[in-house]
């Protein structure tokens, strides 16, 4: 039986501290950050495990890391409180799982996954997605385990107004960002999942890309599997995810054509800033974006790659 090229890239949000701000120790940080949860999907998929457990894996690390936004450093809405998005999908099947708009769940992926799993719907929302959490052992956290000063301040900031504060924005120095990690296993299965906090001051109630399957996350095994990051409302209205496997599907392209055509020609036309992971069936590995870095890696059985920059 012939093992597949299995591998995985993840990433941890298309905005990314400016260089010129960066200093080696926070680099540092970050790329260990990166480089755990890379070698978590990994060794999952060195030990036979399927692409969705390497996915769901790498992305509870960098949930549970305070420097990227979902999970623990999962940024303030308007007020005040931590709403977030996650969303899974399996190549094989095309079944996927969602979240949105989900407080204090220390994981938002995994209870994505427990959507695909265990019921009949696509995506759970709130509360009733709190409900739907509290039949499995999906672990809670207080508002005190979100708490993040450097996020606090961010949101004061803007709190009150009607902006909010992408990642990304150029305006702001600093930015955080989202996370999000694509697979191929060694059956030749593929699997892309995404996790988020959103954006900072974004409105109660405010849904984006990463909870809606199709647009910031998407994998068949036909093509591809991507996991988006970048302004959300750019990304929805281009259908980001999608967009790439059907270039692929119907174009006939190959994975790089596909993504530099989503992300540098479609998405930068209609004004969105963003990036994203892709991964094609025979294992080829993409992570093209349009601003000023992304946080990023990969790995296979030929190399390991952890970036920021250019
Ligand atoms: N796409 C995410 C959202 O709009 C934000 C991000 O990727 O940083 O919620």
């Amino acid at each position: 039986m012939s093992t597949h090229n299995f591998g995985i890239a993840i990433h941890g949000g298309a905005g990314t501290i400016l260089k010129s701000e960066m200093t080696p120790e926070k680099e540092n940080n970050y790329k260990a950050a990166l480089e755990k949860a890379l070698q978590a999907g990994y060794d999952c998929l060195e030990n036979g495990k399927t692409a969705m457990e390497a996915v769901e894996a790498a992305i509870i690390e960098l949930e549970n890391s305070p420097l990227f936004n979902a999970g623990r450093g999962a940024v303030f809405n308007a007020k005040g409180q931590h709403e977030m998005d996650a969303s899974i999908m399996d190549g094989k099947t095309l079944h996927a799982g969602a979240v949105a708009a989900v407080r204090n769940l220390k994981n938002p992926i995994s209870l994505a996954t427990k959507v695909l799993h265990h019921s009949d719907h696509i995506l759970l929302m709130g509360e009733g997605a709190a409900e739907f959490a509290k039949q499995f052992e999906i672990e809670f956290e207080s508002d005190e385990y979100f708490f993040d000063q450097y996020r606090y301040d961010q949101w004061q900031k803007i709190k009150g107004t009607d902006n909010f504060q992408l990642d990304h924005s150029k305006k702001e120095k600093k930015y955080l960002g989202t996370v999000g990690a694509v697979a191929l296993d060694k059956d030749g299965n593929l699997a892309a999942g995404t996790s988020t906090g959103g954006m900072t001051n974004k409105k109660f109630g405010r849904i984006g890309d990463s909870a809606l399957i199709g647009l910031g996350t998407y994998a068949n095994n036909k093509t591809c599997a991507i996991s988006c990051t970048g302004s959300g409302e750019y990304l929805m209205r281009a259908v980001t995810a999608y967009d790439v496997s059907s270039r692929m599907e119907y174009k006939g392209l190959n994975l790089k054509d596909a993504v530099n055509e989503s992300i540098m020609d479609r998405l930068t036309e209609i004004g969105g800033d963003g990036g994203l992971v892709a991964m094609d069936k025979d294992g080829n590995i993409e992570m093209p974006f349009n601003c000023e870095g992304m946080y990023r890696a990969s790995k296979n059985a030929q190399q390991t790659v952890v970036e920021i920059y250019r």
